[in-house]
């Protein structure tokens, strides 16, 4: 194990699963990857805390599903301040490298709590820094991997107003034809918090080639995101294939084929961990204290310390200064 590892996670629904299943941050009563303990045992130490609302309570509880996640943050953020800061600006960002703290920086994935853009400011008042701006369907302001439409007026006038607030663009998630018009209306640097790389695994969520060079050549970054079905091709048709359940070894491979056609600055790690179910993940990562595993498997596949501290979260905390 490296020392001092300083573990960024893009994607972690953290306040959906406390919310959904009603259970406890310390100890849960239901299977679950991400509590405060395993965060510490980990090393991680910058969350992209989630706010996430499934389809199920859209539209009619959109705003309050997503009011109520934030105000569980709050109250983590109040609870546990010895061991969580909450990053709203450059300043707090700074400050966790010699903080012991885990910095938790949230991510809206879908902005359809957003009503309207006028209403941004009060989310960005409450700490979203980052936004993806659909989740798989559609909204007032773009459409998902669901549908093809674009974006709409209203999608152009929110990343108006995201780069005015230097809000983070997260463009996983996004049709084509929107991950393309977003990328053109956004001005700072954009990234993908949960994305694999499509050329290997041949899903919507994945991204082409040529939508992983243009983040790179924005100087942003490509989280990985640990999810079976996006790292692999799998399970789905037991009679063809490779049916064993992907591994460290898939993830490693999708880092690969992105730092060859990227660049090393321009990876790193979104897990999306309680974003789906425990089995949904490869066998080697059971808690989120295992995110530790990809570092150790890197180094051992023979990349360089620079460069694996680099995935883990120097490329995302530098794309954070940047734009924050
Ligand atoms: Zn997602």
């Amino acid at each position: 194990m490296l020392d001092n590892l300083f573990i960024v996670d893009a994607h972690e629904d953290i306040a959906y699963h406390l919310s959904y299943f009603n259970r406890d941050f310390i100890n849960p009563s239901v299977p679950c990857m991400i509590t405060l303990p395993w965060l510490k045992e980990g090393n991680i130490r910058l969350v992209f805390n989630t706010i996430f609302v499934p389809t199920e309570f859209k539209p009619q509880k959109t705003v309050e599903t997503a009011l109520h996640q934030l105000s569980i943050y709050d109250r983590i953020y109040e609870e546990h301040n010895t061991d969580i800061l909450q990053v709203k600006n450059y300043n707090d960002l700074s400050r966790l490298k010699q903080d012991s703290r885990i910095g938790f920086i949230t991510l809206m994935e879908g902005a359809d709590p957003i009503r309207e853009p006028r209403e941004l400011d009060d989310f960005y008042e409450r700490g979203v820094r980052v936004i993806g701006l659909a989740w798989n369907d559609q909204n007032q302001y773009a459409s998902g991997n669901n549908t093809d439409s674009g974006l709409t007026e209203n999608g152009k006038e929110l990343i108006k107003r995201m780069n005015d607030l230097r809000i983070t663009l997260d463009l996983s998630h996004l049709n084509e034809r929107c991950f393309w018009e977003a990328l053109e209306n956004c001005t700072t640097i954009p990234i993908a918090s949960h994305s694999n790389a499509r050329s290997l695994t041949d899903h919507p969520r994945n991204l082409k080639d040529d939508q992983l060079s243009a983040i790179s050549e924005r100087g942003g970054v490509i989280g990985l995101v640990l999810y079976n079905q996006f790292l692999k091709t799998w399970g789905q048709n037991p009679t063809s294939g490779d049916q064993s359940q992907p591994t460290l070894e898939d993830i490693f491979a999708h880092a690969d084929y992105i730092i060859n056609l990227c660049g090393e600055d321009h990876v790193g790690i979104g897990s999306d961990l309680d974003g789906a179910g425990v089995e949904d993940f490869p066998k080697e990562i059971r808690t989120v204290a295992d995110l530790s595993k990809i570092a150790e498997f890197f180094l051992k596949k023979g990349y360089s310390e620079e460069r694996v501290r680099k995935i883990m979260g120097g490329n995302f905390l530098r794309v954070l200064k940047e734009n924050l």
